[in-house]
């Protein structure tokens, strides 16, 4: 599901709950050509995820169901017939080659073409004659060519447009018995009893087409809340290539649902005050209609991650840990490695779960490195102090037998050794971290590490490390 879709159903869901109304679900697939197979499961899942369960739709049920527009397909030409009888619509047999003839030859006058109403002047007898001939068919509405349509919009204000251009007698019934979709909209939403729609800026164009046809067919004009796009930046929409359009995308990356849904509130919506933190319930409390933004929701990927590292930082380190093992198991599957004390010392660093595999790799495989590492001035190391700390304290690893190597030990004897030498902790705990883990940045320091690595592979590090300092210094 794209980002913008995600919002605008969660505006819809935070709108109907806040209001104590009920949130439907309803499947629009008439237009049988642009299915996609399987996005109907991506939209149950994606809603289900955030939490947005309906009260109503098509795998619940209702009492204005079914809720899947291809299984309604009768309910919709009565309503055209109703149409053509008040004059609203009317039949078009126009085929496929004589339209696109009309339409090329109104471009290349520089026009746009717009269907000229050539069959809403048949006499009713030929309209008869040709249905029953068996002559395939779609049914048109029969737009006003003149005057203007207003209507009011909760979040726009009073929006006008002239009829010659917002209008145009577009098809309502297709040649296949379908709907078209903004045909089985209207119906559906009256039948269904909508009474507010939320939908992007896109349709404040076209929404006298649907107003039209309620007063057509004498039904109440629902409320309107359009919504302006969440874009990238000022310029930018969000883009499929650059992989940040799609819920799934973030999901895929690590972003916590929760961290997205709080963030995505805020993309086109503020609460009044600086409050930036919201579970759903929350959300269904603060969210106000009357503070939908008209500019466009920037979606910031900096504050969504700010956002996605507050929100790691308040999970329980049981949660936590559930959910950064199978980012560990990309790296370190099939090494032993204590995941619990490792996601202790992870937690507080993680921003995304994808950064996660790339922090811990260094205990599976050991990094190159620069001997650079090892001059320190703030430690007051260099690699001759290193090496020297690094041949003192082998022997005191290795002293440590296998089954006391715990963090409390290890750090004990260690201490011990150095200050028997009168030695400065770091320039001891520096060399030997950047020893066993090569890198300048790390969850958890010397005595941790080795730990985690145990003491056959932290040896094994320690002297591949003083091994390469004594050649250099020779
Ligand atoms: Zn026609």
């Amino acid at each position: 599901m794209h980002l913008g879709g995600v919002r605008t159903a969660l505006y819809a869901y935070l709108f109907a709950k806040q209001q104590g109304g009920q949130f439907i679900l309803r499947i629009e697939d008439t237009d049988q050509v642009r299915l996609v197979p399987g996005a109907t499961e991506v939209i149950y899942d994606t809603l289900r995820e955030m939490g947005l369960n309906w009260d109503e739709g098509p795998d619940v049920g209702g009492p204005v169901g079914p809720y899947i527009q291809s299984q309604r397909r009768d309910t919709y030409l009565p309503y055209a017939k109703q149409l053509v009888q008040s004059g609203h619509a009317y039949y078009c047999f126009c085929t496929k080659e004589e339209l696109d003839e009309r339409r090329a030859a109104c471009e290349a006058r520089g026009e746009t073409f717009k269907y000229d109403k050539h069959c809403l002047h048949l006499s009713p007898e030929e309209v008869q004659r040709r249905l029953d001939a068996g002559e395939p068919w779609v049914i048109r509405m029969n737009a006003p060519t003149e005057g203007e349509s207003s209507y009011h919009d909760i979040v726009f204000g009073d929006m006008t447009f002239q009829n010659a251009e917002a209008l145009d007698d577009m098809v309502l019934i297709k040649q296949d018995g379908m709907p078209t979709y903004n045909f089985a909209n209207v119906i559906d939403d009256h039948l269904m009893g909508i009474t507010h729609v939320m939908r992007g800026t896109e349709y404040l164009s076209s929404t006298p087409r649907y107003n039209f046809l309620y007063r057509a067919l004498g039904w109440e004009i629902p409320q309107y809340i359009h919504l302006p796009p969440v874009m990238r930046d000022e310029h930018h929409k969000l883009s499929k290539r650059d992989g940040d359009a799609y819920y799934s995308d973030f999901i895929d990356k690590g972003y916590l649902k929760d961290a997205l849904v709080n963030y995505l509130a805020l993309v086109g919506w503020n609460p009044g005050n600086d409050r930036e933190f919201f579970t759903l319930p929350e959300l269904v409390e603060a969210f106000d209609v009357s503070r939908i933004t008209k500019s466009p929701g920037i979606f910031d990927v900096k504050k969504l991650t700010w956002f996605n590292a507050e929100y790691i930082r308040r999970m329980s380190p049981e949660d936590y840990l559930a959910a950064v093992t199978p980012w560990f198991d990309k790296t370190l599957e099939g090494v032993k490695i204590d995941y619990v004390r490792l996601a202790q010392l992870m937690q507080d660093r993680t921003e995304i779960f994808s950064q996660v595999p790339d922090m811990v790799r260094f205990l599976k495989d050991m990094p190159d490195y620069d001997l650079e590492l090892y001059t320190h001035k703030k430690m007051k190391t260099n690699p001759e102090i290193s090496l020297q700390a690094l041949d003192m304290l082998r022997p005191v690893l290795e002293g440590i037998p296998e089954a006391d190597w715990l963090e409390q030990t290890i750090h004990d004897r260690l201490m011990a050794a150095i200050a028997e030498r009168g030695m400065k902790n770091g320039q001891a705990l520096w060399p030997l971290r950047i020893a066993i883990s090569g890198l300048q940045s790390t969850p958890g320091g010397a005595v941790e590490i080795a730990y985690l690595l145990g003491k056959t592979r932290t040896l094994a590090r320690l002297d591949q490390a003083a091994e390469r300092l004594r050649s250099a210094l020779a």
